[in-house]
């Protein structure tokens, strides 16, 4: 057994996605070694943790020195400059499965409309998996959308993998009940330029590009 604040910050290290006890244990013994300088910054890192704060209407993080108007007490209220933007089209909404796709297809500067971040996509193997991600509030935010305008399109931009699909065609059966009693509402999706088995951020401009032209 290691001293206990070592062994803490292996157990901590452990808690990450993908690292087992092995790497935890090398990362700790990492940090142990450096001089005060990396772990002084690592401090600094983990407390600005705490200035972030997420958008309530697409999940995307902002840094709560952004937030304008917003109250001191955690701001119920927060809106990102994105969902505060008068010049966006807000009858669009696509759906990513992390901020990283969000920023990827920002960058073909081709999509007007918001986002919406589930953070993290449906695994056929875990049925508990649909209840972690932003589904219930993407429910309640288009049916508002669609309440307002009459019409709105919702664009499954989720990747090409099984985990990606699964996602799409889950999304596409809780919000189709929708379509009756607004005819003018359209689920669309990427298109098929996105190779099979591609993650949306891996996948190069040109194509993410040409996927959203010809989303249907
Ligand atoms: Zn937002």
């Amino acid at each position: 057994m290691y001293p206990k604040p070592l062994q803490n910050l292996i157990d901590l290290f452990a808690k990450f996605p993908g690292v087992g006890p092995r790497q935890a244990m090398r990362f700790a013994f990492f940090l142990l070694k450096q001089q005060n300088a990396l772990v002084s910054e690592f401090q600094q890192g983990l407390a600005g943790l705490s200035q972030i704060r997420q958008c309530i209407l697409c999940f995307r993080t902002i840094h709560s020195d952004s937030i304008v108007g917003a109250g001191q007490n955690g701001s119920e209220e927060t809106l990102c400059m994105l969902c505060k933007d008068p010049k966006r089209d807000h009858g669009a909404v696509a759906v990513v499965e992390k901020e990283s796709d969000m920023h990827s297809i920002e960058q073909t500067r081709i999509f007007h409309g918001l986002y919406h971040i589930l953070d993290g996509v449906i695994s056929p193997l875990d049925p508990e998996s649909p209840k972690r991600l932003h589904l219930r509030e993407l429910h309640s935010r288009v049916t508002k959308l669609l309440e307002h305008n009459g019409k709105a399109e919702v664009i499954l931009a989720t990747s090409s993998t099984t985990e990606g699909d699964t996602t799409a065609l889950y999304i596409d059966r809780i919000l189709i009940p929708l379509k009756t009693k607004f005819p003018d509402f359209a689920i669309t999706r990427l298109a098929r330029g996105l190779s099979l088995g591609s993650e949306l951020e891996y996948a190069d401009e040109i194509t993410l590009k040409s996927a959203l032209t010809n989303r249907k």
